[in-house]
């Protein structure tokens, strides 16, 4: 990919240290991660001279110590993974084996399992999507196939949104969330923050992100929240994206119906007409106990009911790291029978947007941007 990393390692990981050096790798830092919002400064210092592209992280903030990683990655504006272990247990051996397999990554290739894209009529029915972001090691590792498991079980496809990296170096896993039915779209190469490049630049970024994921599964969307301007939204149309989601939650987390858009929205090109779906993102479990996401999905229905032009649909954004660690399995497990119950049926959001299409698209029909 031509990416230069940097390790940021927690001073209390020395194991991790170990491995850089054995592996003779220079590019690392350690620092106590209690001590990380301090050293901000310093961090982006050593970023700028070495022209680092993204950060490597020991651990995540869903072990031990809990610091938020997502802040670091923000203030830097930089991409991300971590080689974190998803549990406190067993953190140094896992965390251990995924380092080795970031350094590995190389020797491994993927494997070609196409599939195509299944589009339903979604009309007046109740659906809904569960989308998973993936992008540190052990989401991809330990997370996803808990995951691959739970959704087997309740029969349901859902929509993955992968970093090109976790890919390359899991092709496995990638090629086995393919081959259970679920699709693939885009999150970045390394989950960099695509507004700081130009137009041209980001083009061609999401050009080599499709060509990478299209090498296992068509590729129809994106997930770039927080990490996306004008630009990329040119960059997909030209590289013929049909959706990108958006996040449309805040307005509701604890209380009442939020005034913001709820439905998809068409985003259109001026200079070429073309246009690519905005899909709304209602629910997100990350940072909240299972009983105020059920009240969210709850929120979110009543208000889809009060504007019910596109049918029923809930969008449900979950992480791996946090909802296929073993503290949170069982709950994304409740999530699913709860919504499930409610007479909601899973979808891809690739079937959603392709159905929305087909069946709905005047009234979606209220241009939103340039
Ligand atoms: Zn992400």
């Amino acid at each position: 990919m031509g990416i230069k990393p940097l390790f940021v390692i927690h001073s209390e990981d020395a194991f991790a240290d170990e491995i850089l050096t054995n592996n003779d790798i220079k590019d690392k830092v350690i620092v106590n991660y209690k001590e990380i919002y301090k050293k901000l400064d310093w961090l982006k210092q050593i970023c700028k001279t070495k022209d680092i592209d993204f950060l490597i992280f020991s651990r995540n903030d869903q072990v031990k110590d809990r610091i938020n990683i997502g802040g670091i990655t923000k203030r830097l504006k930089l991409g991300y993974t971590t080689v974190s272990s998803l549990e406190d247990d067993n953190f140094e051996k896992n965390t251990s084996s995924m380092l080795a397999d970031l350094l590995n990554m190389a020797a491994k290739s993927s494997k070609d399992a196409r599939t195509e894209s299944n589009p339903k009529k979604i009309g007046e029915s109740k659906t809904f999507s569960l989308i998973f972001d993936t992008e540190q090691l052990g989401c991809i590792k330990f997370g996803v196939p808990r995951l691959l498991d739970v959704l087997k079980k309740h029969k349901i496809k859902a929509t993955f949104f992968m970093t090109n990296l976790v890919r390359q170096i899991y092709p496995e896993i990638a090629a086995h969330v393919v081959s259970e039915g679920h699709e693939i779209g885009l999150h970045g190469e390394y989950h960099e923050f695509l507004q700081e490049k130009t137009k041209d630049e980001q083009a061609q970024k999401i050009s080599r992100m499709i060509s990478d994921i299209g090498k296992i599964t068509n590729v129809h969307g994106a997930n770039f929240i927080g990490r996306f301007d004008e630009g990329t939204l040119n960059g997909m149309i030209d590289n013929n994206l049909e959706y990108f989601v958006f996040d449309a939650i805040k307005k509701y987390r604890y209380f009442g119906y939020r005034t913001a858009a709820t439905e998809p929205l068409i985003t259109k090109q001026s200079h070429s007409g073309r246009s690519i779906l905005a899909i709304p993102i209602d629910v997100e479990t990350y940072n909240y106990p299972l009983g105020l996401v059920k009240k969210m999905v709850q929120t979110s229905i009543a208000q889809k009911e009060k504007n019910n032009s596109t049918g029923q649909h809930i969008t449900i954004l979950m992480h791996p790291f946090r909802d296929g660690s073993l503290n949170h399995i069982k709950d994304t497990e409740q999530l699913i029978e709860f919504i499930s119950n409610l007479g909601f049926k899973p979808s891809r959001i690739v079937d959603y947007s392709s159905a929305l299409v087909k069946n709905n698209l005047k009234s979606l029909d209220r241009s939103v941007l340039q």
